[in-house]
Parts: C-alpha cells; sequence; structure tokens
C-alpha cells in the first residue's frame, strides 16, 4: 500500500488528493494533511492536535465557507475521496489518515525510527 501512493508522486503532491494547499510557508495555516497543528505551532511536540477529519471539512465545502477553509488550508473543492459511495476502506480519516505520513511526523525520532527497526527484523539483523 505505502509503495502504491509513493508512486503517485512526491509526498508533497499528496496533498492534492487531500484538498490540502500545497505550500508549507509561513503565511498557510495549517501544515500538515493529517491534523490540525498550526504551521507556528508545529515546533511545539506537546500542541493539543487533533486529527483531520474529512466530514468536517466537506461539511465547510457544503456550506461554501470558504474563509473556513483557508483557516485549514483546505481547497474549496468537491473531493472524490468524501464521496461515501467510494469505498476507500473504514479509516475513519478518510484521505487524510491514509496517505503516508508527513515529514514533521516521521522524520527524527517518529515512525521512521520504527521502520528502520521494522526493516532490520524483517532482514533478520539485530539492532543490538
Ligand atoms: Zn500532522
Amino acid at each position: 500500500m505505502f509503495s502504491s501512493w509513493l508512486s503517485l508522486g512526491a509526498l508533497r503532491d499528496i496533498d492534492k488528493l487531500c484538498g490540502r494547499y500545497n505550500s508549507r510557508a509561513l503565511q498557510v495555516k495549517r501544515v500538515c494533511r493529517h491534523c490540525s497543528i498550526p504551521t507556528m505551532a508545529c515546533d511545539n511536540a506537546f500542541y493539543p492536535w487533533q486529527h483531520v477529519m474529512p466530514d468536517a471539512v466537506h461539511a465547510l465545502v457544503v456550506a461554501k465557507d470558504v474563509d473556513g477553509l483557508k483557516a485549514i488550508s483546505q481547497h474549496d473543492l468537491k473531493n472524490a475521496f468524501y464521496n461515501p459511495k467510494l469505498d476507500i476502506g473504514r479509516n475513519p480519516r478518510g484521505i487524510h489518515g491514509m496517505t503516508p505520513g508527513e515529514p514533521l511526523h516521521v522524520v527524527d525520532l517518529g515512525l521512521f525510527k520504527y521502520a528502520l527497526e521494522g526493516f532490520y527484523i524483517c532482514l533478520e539483523m539485530n539492532l543490538k
């Protein structure tokens, strides 16, 4: 699954699938397609973030709340992945939870560390 997502293009391009802005400039309110952390707070590991939920984004689109969408760095578009008739699995976070992790979450000591451990285990190599 992970490799097929990567074949779609660079991780930044996956923002397009989520309808998220493709910029991480300081003027952009949110820096992540997965969570609510504001760009200006992404250096705070203890920020009380929440997952981006497709229903919340879709509700803003339906309400034509362009300012609300701008506040969460989402484009005003009809996202095919929000269509309940499209079976994309049971992840309640939908496309926002199915795409590969943001570098801000997986590089350094995040999931990247566990991915390396998994590779070593698969190669039957001892980390210690
Ligand atoms: Zn995030």
